[in-house]
């Protein structure tokens, strides 16, 4: 017998894997499909719809929906059809990056971009076009707009820009309080600039000010600012600090000289401070975080050695330590290869034990021991370690990247009644990001843990939402209209199916190293993304079969080349939720199931190649496109 699944009403919408997988549901189908076809314009204004941080995104983002596209799931097959090894997801990052660099705030100014956005009409692009509805929403009397209340966000991060990118557009004037003297975040303040330059960060962040967000820098609530008088002077107030602090192991000889966060010495290296790093450096970790400090100091090392030139011919020791072994780094396999090409030596499986002072209070080196197990039987982290097998690691230089957390200390001034669940931790409404105090919120690292800048993002815009809700007793709703759209004249790039994932290329690690802020991963060139994007299997068309006019000939099962299509009597079919409905909507109830059939679909396979519509004689196959639009209105 086989289990099936009967579609459900949002089938459609859940068959786009990119698009759900992405936590603010940009439409990556759509504006890579607009790459494919070369509408660059079109592809950039899907792509910035629900992100006020696209540009950065095509830089860096941990890029979920490549996790999931489902072209990366389809078997290759090599010439006999037997299975080699699954294809390859389509570079979205990098063709989002592509197209930012001609259209986004990388080639325009924030009125230009503004501009664009409020005349975007999508078309059946998706539904990702939410900035230019919640600006054409306020003209169409879709919902009321606040009426300029004030509202102050603690942290100008990638949360709480884009919390104040769509309170501004929901009609309140938001205030961003930042302690820094740059705005951002992590994203100014963590990522190093080979990987995301700081001029695009800047001009992300002034669309959003033009938009008529005030962000205040060197302002520190707990210092410059108390909470209490935030909560006196907004009408609510988000807190979205992130998790600045680097997280301390508790090791024997760790305070002291010598030993760094991994994200203050980013800092630092940000702010153009430098910290006294030694010519040995240990750097504890194993994930991005441990790789972008390795890498920055790699790169610090080879400028201060050529500024020093012959005085100083030495070159530093870069070593990282992981619990992990290789095979289960939580870093990247690009970050540990490119580590690896710029010389970081990798010490994995081992735990730290102590650092080793001398006599001085000098770092001498770290004690390891051997790491046997990282996480348990449920994945839970739950490390255990050889005490028998000892190793000491000289070195006179530690920097500590294993994680990071929040400090809220200045709740004490008038934020008490914000509980916390464990200490620096806010207890908070999973589905408002409102806390136990009254018009307090959180949103970002803070509200969820230390994630990806785009669950940061997400975060924000949701808390924006629930502001409005809270300031004013209305709420937003969205409502999604979905179309179908029969294509009589669909067609596919010639040989999509067999084109091979285009790689980004990279600068060679020894120019890499000549300057800190050297740009690693070079652009798609127009050429490679228009191919990069013909391999996108557009999975908002799909063929749709009509029972009605099927004379089962099996010609549609016989030419899919994925062989997703099945026809089988109705009687091979395991009883499931909603398969007596359909058949008794079909042909009524008390029915010989064995003297039916029904044709199954395995959607994970279909390239939407429409050789089946091609094929069948009797025309009952169609390829069809879904597309929606969630225009969000006041109930
Ligand atoms: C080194 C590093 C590299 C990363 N790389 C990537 C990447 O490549 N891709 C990716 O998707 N994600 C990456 N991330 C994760 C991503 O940067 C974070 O998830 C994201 O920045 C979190 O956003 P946030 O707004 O919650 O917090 P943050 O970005 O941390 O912003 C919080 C802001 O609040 C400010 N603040 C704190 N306390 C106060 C106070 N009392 N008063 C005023 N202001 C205050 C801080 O100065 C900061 O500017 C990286 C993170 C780090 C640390």
């Amino acid at each position: 017998m086989l289990q099936v699944e009967i579609p459900k009403d949002n089938h459609h919408k859940e068959l786009i894997a990119c698009q759900r997988a992405c936590p603010v549901h940009t439409d990556a189908r759509g504006y890579v499909r607009a790459i494919a076809q070369g509408d660059f314009e079109q592809a950039y204004l899907i792509a910035r719809g629900p992100n006020p941080f696209a540009s950065i995104c095509g830089r860096i983002c941990g890029a979920p929906c490549e996790a999931s596209c489902r072209r990366g799931h389809i078997p290759r097959t090599d010439q006999d059809g037997c299975f080699v090894t699954t294809d390859r997801p389509i570079a979205i990052r990098a063709l989002k990056r592509f197209v930012c660099e001609s259209h986004g705030v990388e080639a325009k100014g924030s009125d230009e971009i503004l501009q664009g956005l409020r005349e975007y009409l999508p078309g059946v692009a998706g539904d990702a076009e939410e900035m230019a509805f919640l600006l054409r929403g306020v003209s169409r009397g879709m919902f009321v707009p606040a009426e300029g209340e004030r509202v102050a966000i603690i942290g100008s991060g990638p949360a709480g820009l884009s919390a104040a990118h769509d309170l501004a557009l929901l009609g309140f004037k938001p205030v961003v309080f930042e302690m820094e003297p740059v705005a951002a975040g992590m994203l100014a303040m963590g990522v190093p600039e080979y990987r995301l330059p700081r001029e695009v960060i800047q001009r992300e962040v002034s669309v959003i000010e033009a938009l008529g967000a005030e962000i205040r820098c060197n302002s520190r609530i707990g210092a410059d600012v108390t909470f209490r008088t935030l909560r006196e002077e907004f009408a609510a107030v988000i807190i979205a600090v992130g998790a600045k602090r680097s997280r301390s192991l508790g090791l024997p000889g760790e305070p002291g000289p010598a030993v760094f966060g991994g994200v203050d010495f980013l800092r630092s290296v940000a702010l153009g401070e430098s910290l006294a790093l030694g010519s040995d450096v240990i750097v504890i970790g194993g994930g991005n975080v441990a790789y972008d400090v390795a890498r920055t100091v790699v790169r610090q090392a080879a400028y201060d050695t050529a500024r020093m030139a012959a005085r100083l011919p030495g070159t530093r020791r870069v070593r990282l330590v992981s619990l992990e072994t290789l095979e289960e780094m939580p870093a990247d396999t690009l970050e540990i290869l490119e580590g690896e090409q710029e010389g970081i030596e990798r010490v994995s499986g081992w735990g730290p034990v102590a650092i080793r002072r001398g006599d001085g209070g000098e770092v001498s080196g770290l004690e390891i021991k051997r790491c046997v197990r990282v996480y348990d039987d449920q994945r839970r982290f739950s490390p255990q370690f050889d005490e028998e097998d000892k190793q000491f690691l000289e070195g006179d230089t530690v920097l500590i990247a294993a994680g990071q957390a929040p400090d809220l200390s200045f709740l004490e001034d008038g934020g008490t009644d914000v509980e916390q669940f464990r200490p620096g931790w806010p207890k908070v409404d999973p589905a408002t990001l409102m806390t136990t105090a009254q018009g307090v919120f959180i949103a970002g690292d803070l509200a969820h843990g230390t994630r990806l800048l785009i669950d940061a993002v997400a975060s924000g815009k949701r808390a924006a939402r629930s502001v409005y809700q809270f300031v004013t007793g209305r709420t937003l709703h969205p409502e999604t209209l979905t179309g179908f759209i029969r294509l009589d004249r669909y067609q596919r790039e010639l040989g999509y199916e067999r084109i091979r994932r285009v790689e980004t290329s990279t600068l060679e690690a020894e120019e890499r190293l000549k300057d800190p802020k050297a740009l690693v991963e070079k652009c798609l060139s127009e050429q490679e993304a228009m191919r990069e994007a013909s391999r996108c299997l557009d999975c908002g068309v799909t063929p749709v079969f009509d029972g009605s006019r099927c004379i089962l000939c099996g010609g549609c099962a016989d030419v899919c080349p994925t062989l997703c299509l099945k026809i089988v009597p109705l009687s091979s079919l395991r009883e499931t939720e909603g398969l007596s409905d359909i058949v008794n909507s079909q042909w009524g109830e008390g029915i010989d199931l064995q003297d039916h059939s029904a044709i199954l679909k395995d959607e994970d396979r279909c390239i939407r190649c429409a050789l089946c519509v091609d094929r069948c004689p009797a025309d009952a196959i169609a390829m069809e496109r879904v597309s929606f639009q969630t225009e969000w209105r006041n109930v």
